[in-house]
């Protein structure tokens, strides 16, 4: 077991509840079958066969996760040596991922290695800062975020209200 998240933690990077209602993606890159919730889902399939048509292809690399499984990536993180605070930058605490809520959705194309800053240079991320936002799906941790979470332009998360 890891030590308890820093006392200010809660505070700028809320508790998401796990979702219990979700639907399949299909095959993420690693032929794991990933899960949204069904808005998410249908907005991810609209927005996918969108960009498609426009010559784009965005592969999703990790959708929903639960709250076990953060434990389990957070844990590799500190079993590598980084202390808390510099594997919070990189994983959520357990409890706090916005993947835990079936609608945050890591994308990814072909021609950048996935989740690497890289992503921001490809023709996969313009397409997505001009288009996703008819489709509900906002970057969630831009440059210099208010969560303490490191830059993450592969990271985009549904709003369905939005
Ligand atoms: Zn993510």
């Amino acid at each position: 077991m890891f030590p308890p998240a820093p006392e200010d933690y809660g505070s700028r990077v809320p508790l998401v509840a796990e979702a219990s209602d979700l639907v399949s993606i299909g095959p993420d890159h690693l032929t794991r079958e990933a899960y949204l919730t069904p808005a998410a889902a249908r907005a991810w399939a609209d927005m996918r066969d969108a960009a498609l048509a426009d010559g784009i292809e965005l592969i999703p690399i990790s959708a929903f996760r639960s709250i076990a499984r953060q434990e389990e990536l957070l844990a590799a993180k500190l079993a590598k040596g980084m202390t808390l605070e510099q594997a919070l930058e990189y994983s959520a605490y357990p409890g706090h991922s916005e993947h835990h809520s079936g609608n945050a959705i890591d994308i990814g194309t072909p021609s950048a290695r996935h989740l690497e800053e890289e992503f921001e240079t490809t023709p996969a991320f313009y397409w997505l800062t001009t288009n996703a936002r008819r489709f509900g799906f906002f970057m969630s941790y831009p440059r210099d975020n208010p969560h303490g979470i490191a830059y993450e332009p592969w990271h985009w998360c549904h709003h369905p209200l939005a």
